[in-house]
């Protein structure tokens, strides 16, 4: 697993205008993506269909912050997936902020995950607990739940091409950080729920990512946690000086491969 891509995405949350985020998204887009890894932006829903066009002929990846479960009809405010459709390549589909200050059920997350996949954009399905969950030592029962309800209209298949995010609650833009023990239980609890109820392809399959309070100085130790895919990045995505130091620490975790000289052989 360790020899697998790593992905690392940026959460712009609500930050950014359209003019400074198409200049922010126009600076990364002049970027050297290291070799292994992909990268991507979740900017603001006004601002993404000008950044499409930014990154065209980039490697970066373009995530929408959110979308809504129908294609379309009497939804006042709501930008679906098939509106999103050939905009964005990721979505963010129930994130803490979304779950726990908009309410989100996880059956809304369910179907948000289906009609995700119905329109051609890869979910990112952020599940992690509270702090008073890990308190009362509910963080298993908490991503089991979620994990079961959130993935159940999904294909093995669709699964195995899903990124979950492990984004523990308590660690999300609050500088707490999570201990490389709470990473790598996560991370293990995931695969095997997802094994026992979509089969061993889609356990080592299905990527992984964690996101809380990362910043340069922490990314690579939780890069080195086995079985973990990347990252999702919040506050510190918000500048290239402090976002592409992440970047650079994805490819750094990546294994090169031996290079044969031609001539040597
Ligand atoms: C996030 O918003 O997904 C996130 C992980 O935020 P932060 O990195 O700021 O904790």
């Amino acid at each position: 697993m360790s020899s697998r891509k790593k992905l690392v995405i940026g959460n712009w949350k609500m930050n950014f205008s359209v003019r400074q985020a198409t200049s922010y998204a126009g600076k990364l887009a002049g970027k050297q993506i290291p070799v292994g890894v992909t990268v991507g932006i979740a900017p603001q829903a006004l601002a993404l269909s000008e950044i499409s066009t930014i990154l065209q002929k980039t490697g970066l990846k373009l995530a929408a912050q959110n979308g809504f479960y129908k294609d379309e009809g009497a939804f006042t405010g709501e930008v679906s997936m098939t509106m999103l459709r050939g905009i964005s390549q990721y979505v963010l589909v129930g994130h803490s902020e979304r779950r726990h200050i908009l309410r989100e059920s996880n059956d809304f997350i369910r179907e948000k995950n289906a009609a995700a996949f119905r329109n051609g954009i890869i979910p990112v399905f952020c599940v992690g607990e509270t702090l008073t969950e890990r308190h009362n030592y509910h963080t298993n029962q908490v991503l089991s739940d979620q994990i079961s309800l959130g993935l159940a209209d999904l294909t093995a298949e669709e699964v195995s091409k899903t990124v979950i995010a492990y984004e523990p609650v308590w660690a999300i833009g609050t500088g707490e950080q999570a201990g490389p023990e709470d990473v790598q239980h996560a991370v293990e609890k995931i695969r095997t729920e997802v094994t026992q109820l979509y089969g061993e392809a889609a356990g080592s399959a299905v990527t992984i990512l964690y996101g809380g309070s990362v910043t340069k100085d922490n990314a690579g130790s939780y890069l080195m946690t086995p079985g973990l895919d990347g990252l999702l990045v919040g506050g510190a995505s918000l500048s290239v000086q402090t976002f592409w130091p992440i970047v650079e620490a994805a490819g750094e975790s990546v294994p090169k491969k031996i290079t044969v000289n031609k001539k040597e052989r």
